[in-house]
């Protein structure tokens, strides 16, 4: 059974009601280990995931090829769940007890250098997960001798904002499709996406957008934003348009090589046209992007991008926004999702279906939207 924060409180609250019935025992609030894992990021770093009842408070320790978490005030658990993923620099992991402290040692097969701070962070507890601790790092040239520190101070948490980059599709001499009354989609993506802007900030994100204004851009040139702010994730926002007027609702769209379906591939065609306005090297730049990535840092970045768009889909179907007959989330080449920061195209309903025009413009449904996608990103899971 897996102890929810919840239940651990009411665990707690339990223990403290019968504790005045007992001779006095001592009750530590002792952390417990609840589960560990690696996995590859992009940038083709480790990541090292710790997950712990409590705040866990952490010092790093570097050996010749290890490296030690030594958490305070925490149990070992041999029967912590575990989930190694392959490729990453860590060959193994081992726990000891050494006083009240756990030790988490992890044997790699490089040397790495000290990891930087911001490379480090704490998660809050959030849905089926407790407190984790995340540590990222990559093979190093001058490894560190057996050393101490990134000792945290519990008292300020090193949690982690997470930068989400924006893309409100087309602008300027681009306007992508118009509703049949005169709506035009880079003026009803842009609102959106301002909207979620300011949402996304009183949430705590950090957020830039590739435009924030009426102006053209290249999509080589948008994935390159989200490359450059190191976003944590990249959001494309979009409305569609199709020949046939009675075909309306949301769709979401990744990036795959291969379309899923023959709509998947006429949207990315129509989506990519946007370029051919002006001649661009998104031809070439997506080959510097592939040479950069590894086949293992693509398949990471695809599956974030596929758990993403399917948390979307949840959050947009929750919140009673239309979807389009057939899948929710398809797989298109999509230039403007050429990059190695995880992401998905948001279609937000349909400008050629009058209905949905009218809808799209109104303020209430662009809130709508704006309030299904701050959900879908406050419940993706950032790490691994
Ligand atoms: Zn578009």
């Amino acid at each position: 059974m897996k102890v929810s924060r919840r239940n651990l409180l009411q665990i707690t609250g339990v223990s403290v009601v019968i504790a005045g019935l007992l001779p006095r025992m001592a009750f530590a609030a002792r952390n417990a280990l609840r589960s560990m894992r690696t996995g590859v990021q992009p940038g083709g770093k480790t990541r090292i995931v710790v997950e712990t009842s409590g705040r866990p408070s952490y010092t790093l320790v570097y050996g010749e090829n290890t490296l030690t978490i030594k958490i305070s005030n925490t149990t070992k658990n041999d029967s912590a769940e575990t989930k190694w993923a392959s490729g990453t620099l860590v060959k193994s992991v081992t726990q000891a007890q050494v006083g009240d402290a756990l030790n988490i040692i992890a044997e790699l097969r490089k040397p790495i250098n000290e990891i930087p701070k911001n490379q480090i962070m704490i998660l809050e507890p959030n849905g089926d997960n407790d407190y984790r601790l995340v540590i990222d790092f990559v093979a190093g040239s001058n490894a560190v001798k057996s050393s101490t520190a990134a000792a945290n101070d519990s008292s300020a948490p090193a949690t982690k904002k997470h930068i989400v980059v924006l893309d409100a599709g087309h602008g300027g001499k681009d306007p992508g499709c118009i509703g049949k009354g005169g709506t035009k989609e880079k003026t009803v993506v842009l609102s959106v996406a301002h909207k979620l802007r300011s949402a996304l900030r009183d949430a705590g994100f950090t957020v830039y957008m590739t435009r924030s204004d009426d102006t053209y851009l290249k999509l080589a040139d948008r994935a390159a934003i989200a490359e450059k702010k190191k976003a944590d994730l990249f959001l494309s926002i979009h409305a569609n348009a199709n020949p046939s007027r009675s075909v309306k609702g949301f769709s979401i769209y990744t990036l795959s090589e291969k379309a899923s379906d023959e709509e998947a591939q006429k949207l990315a065609d129509a989506e990519n046209a946007a370029d051919k306005i002006d001649v661009s090297g998104f031809e070439s730049f997506s080959k510097d992007i592939r040479v950069a990535l590894s086949a293992l840092q693509q398949h990471a970045v695809a599956e974030m991008s596929e758990e993403y768009a399917n948390g979307c889909a949840r959050a947009f179907n929750r919140a009673g926004i239309e979807q389009q007959a057939g899948p929710a989330v398809r797989h298109a080449p999509l230039a403007v999702l050429r990059s190695t920061v995880p992401g998905a195209l948001i279609e937000c309903g349909h400008l050629s279906n009058a209905a949905e025009e009218k809808l799209l413009k109104t303020s209430s449904h662009q809130d709508k939207l704006v309030a299904a996608i701050v959900k879908s990103i406050k419940n993706y899971d950032f790490e691994v």
